[in-house]
């Protein structure tokens, strides 16, 4: 039986002109531009998921007293819509995003959402909008579905009882637009983005409020990201801005790839996921491990770490050039290197369709 509802549809009457969506598809820059429309889909405890509708975006009217404006009860995904050589629009892997908002969904005592509905939600979107997928080489439709509590009650001792999910499709552009550039980052030792039993491997909006003063601080330092250590010792490396964290041990026949392990304080990223399955295929062997600051700042003295870079959907990856805290500083590199950039390669082959797909991860939508 399908778990799929219908979707009721009702078209923009008023979408961007042709000509000034040109124009945006140009340069869009990051998430700074909507689509047309945007879907939700209403759940309560007596019906579950109901009311599905695809619509003109726009705002969506709260009542004031509704829980997620009080007490941060959200949660989000977010992944891209490629336009193939071939003309066809896919997504990447949406079922891993899907069981993923439902792993953020149960940490946050918010409802789960069928992966199938999930999916087709975001089919939906991007059909009715697939103008808005940009044909510029590299260029993306970045699709952010998102989750909240909508029921009308200050009291926190009774779950909330309604919810709302949503997506909206934003287009993106080269997130380096002059070329891929290291980054600078802070070690933040004052700030903790997660601690263990907290929210730090759901991807929930509360994460990022708490991060933001360790963003501004480290723009404060002249860095440009923020590096989030454990909460515990300060000393061990998890994530850096919003990104999984990739360290490059030797070089060239000897490189291998080191992340950290997924303790609970990290998120799971799908590119994280997908360059660890990746790389051995291209000869690198790719573990999880633990990685200190000492270890790090030694690594790159002795030269025995030869690239770190963050990686997520949005920057695919972000190498970082040099590190720095209020008692250490040190150098990495001041171009990105090859095991980056080889993997970089390989991940959006894949997702253009410029590369053999081994493991069907491309999701066809149109
Ligand atoms: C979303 C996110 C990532 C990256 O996940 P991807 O699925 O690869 O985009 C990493 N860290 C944090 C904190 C995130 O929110």
């Amino acid at each position: 039986m399908s778990t799929i509802p219908d979707f009721d549809v009702t078209l923009n009457e008023q979408p961007v002109p042709a000509a000034e969506r040109e124009r945006i598809l140009a340069d869009p820059g990051w998430g700074r531009y909507f689509t047309d429309h945007m879907v939700t889909i209403q759940y309560d405890a007596e019906r579950g998921w109901h009311d599905a509708r695809l619509r003109p975006y726009g705002p969506i009217a709260l009542d004031p007293a509704s829980q997620v404006l009080h007490y941060a009860q959200e949660l989000f995904e977010g992944l891209k819509a490629y336009r193939q050589d071939d003309g066809s629009i896919v997504t990447f892997r949406p079922f891993m995003n899907a069981a993923r908002m439902n792993r953020s969904a149960r940490r946050m005592a918010m409802p789960e959402i069928p992966e199938e509905l999930f999916v087709a939600a975001l089919e939906q979107l991007v059909r009715v909008d697939r103008d808005w997928v940009p044909t510029a080489d590299g260029y993306s439709l970045y699709l952010r579905p998102f989750m909240f509590a909508t029921t009308r009650a200050l009291g926190v001792n009774q779950p909330a009882q309604e919810f709302t999910f949503a997506v909206i499709a934003s287009p993106s552009g080269l997130y380096y637009k002059n070329g891929i550039k290291p980054v600078t980052v802070w070690l933040s030792q004052d700030y903790t983005r997660a601690a263990a039993g907290g929210t730090g491997e759901a991807k929930t909006g509360g994460n990022y409020a708490a991060s933001f003063a360790g963003q501004a601080q480290a723009v404060a330092n002249g860095c440009d990201q923020v590096v989030w250590l454990d909460a515990v010792e300060h000393r061990w490396v998890e994530e850096v801005g919003s990104m999984n964290l990739m360290f490059v041990y030797g070089s060239g026949a000897q490189a291998r790839l080191l992340t950290p392990a997924l303790t609970g304080t990290l998120l799971p990223g799908v590119t994280r996921d997908s360059m660890l399955k990746l790389a051995p295929d291209l000869g690198i062997p790719a573990e999880e491990g633990k990685i200190s600051i000492e270890e790090w700042q030694a690594g790159c003295e002795s030269g025995q770490i030869s690239e770190v870079f963050g990686c997520g959907t949005a920057a695919i990856i972000s190498p970082v050039g040099a590190v720095k805290s209020a008692d250490r500083e040190w150098t990495i590199g001041a171009e990105p290197g090859p095991v980056s950039m080889r993997l970089r390669e390989e991940l959006v082959g894949i997702q253009y369709g410029t590369r053999p797909d081994p493991y069907g991860w491309v999701h066809k939508i149109v």
